[in-house]
């Protein structure tokens, strides 16, 4: 049965380890917090001392970690690439800016080692339930070796073409979720003061061309969609912190790539004041109360 080295335990790696174990893999973890790690050991799963230590001789390395610099800090620092052989595959789920992602995999690929970048779509809730959407960038080689690994972790699993088009994928499919919750914040808003029902508006405009995901499935007014986090006070869900982290990292590849995104920059602005006042734990849709 396969080895797998698991780096980035938190609240999304975490769940995803033990869906490794789930599937019969033997484990090796390692993360900077202590309490992490010892809650993958009474999982089942076997401590490690640095990342390499994990790697070596692992048949997958997966990694869930905050930023590109934790990445390239583990991959490349703390000797991931350089400890695999060259049959592993390394996959990296943390969503991440695409230069970081494509300069890692480029250092793999230099050695002779498939990597994948693979961010994932879903939070906590899927990343327990092992459905979560993966997005993945690499060659067709390294995509096939990536897939069974993923299949332990989620549903569905696309490959978005070359090294870093996951993070691409991830970083235009989250800019568009932030302007389309800022849009039907404000129609909601601007609805009810023009004196609509907001049970009305969603029963005409979901099934009419303004319909969208934020308003059918996550609706941010209470009382409409029974699953959207508006109904638990705004409990996350997707919280503003990392929508946030999502739409800062699109402007930045925006910038890099030349592209002009100005409803992505405003929606930017607007969240990073939500934050700013103290609701990076709220949920991204209750940004309707600053609207
Ligand atoms: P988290 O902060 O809960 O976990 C990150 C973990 O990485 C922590 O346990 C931390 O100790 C560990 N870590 C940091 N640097 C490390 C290093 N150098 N070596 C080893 N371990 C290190 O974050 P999370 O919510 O699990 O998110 C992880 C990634 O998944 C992020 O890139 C995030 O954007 C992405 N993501 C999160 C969600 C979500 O809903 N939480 C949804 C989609 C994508």
């Amino acid at each position: 049965m396969a080895t797998i080295a698991f780096i980035g335990l938190g609240n999304m790696g975490q769940p995803m380890a033990k869906n490794q174990l789930s599937a019969g893999r033997t484990v090796r973890v390692f993360d900077l917090s202590a309490e992490a790690v010892k809650a993958m050991t009474d999982a089942g799963g076997q401590a490690a001392k640095s990342p390499a230590e994990a790697a070596e001789g692992a048949d997958a390395v997966i990694t869930m970690l905050p930023a590109g610099k934790h990445v390239k800090q583990v991959y490349i620092d703390g000797g991931v690439i350089d400890a695999v052989g060259k049959g592993a595959i390394l996959i990296d789920c943390s969503t991440i800016d695409v230069l970081s992602a494509r300069d890692v995999i480029a250092d793999a690929g230099a050695k002779g080692v498939l990597m994948v970048d693979a961010p994932v779509s879903g939070g906590v809730a899927a990343s327990e339930a092992g459905t979560l959407t993966f997005m993945v960038g690499g060659s067709d080689a390294a995509f096939a070796a990536a897939r069974p690994f993923l299949g332990a972790m989620g549903k569905t699993i696309v490959h978005a073409g070359p090294a870093g088009n996951g993070q691409v994928a991830k970083v235009c499919n989250n800019m568009l979720l932030g302007i389309s919750m800022i849009g039907t914040c404000e129609t909601f808003a601007l609805g009810e003061k023009l004196g609509i029902d907001p049970k009305v508006l969603f029963e005409i405009s979901s099934k009419a061309s303004g319909q969208c995901w934020s308003m059918t499935s996550y609706c941010p007014v209470p009382g409409i969609v029974a699953t959207a986090p508006s109904n638990q006070d705004y409990k996350p869900g997707f919280s503003a912190a990392m929508m946030l982290k999502d739409l800062l990292l699109s402007q930045e590849a925006a910038l890099t790539a030349g592209a002009t995104t100005p409803m992505g920059r405003v929606a930017t602005e607007i969240y990073e004041k939500f934050v700013e006042s103290g609701n990076g734990g709220v949920d991204f849709s209750g940004v309707i109360r600053e609207l």
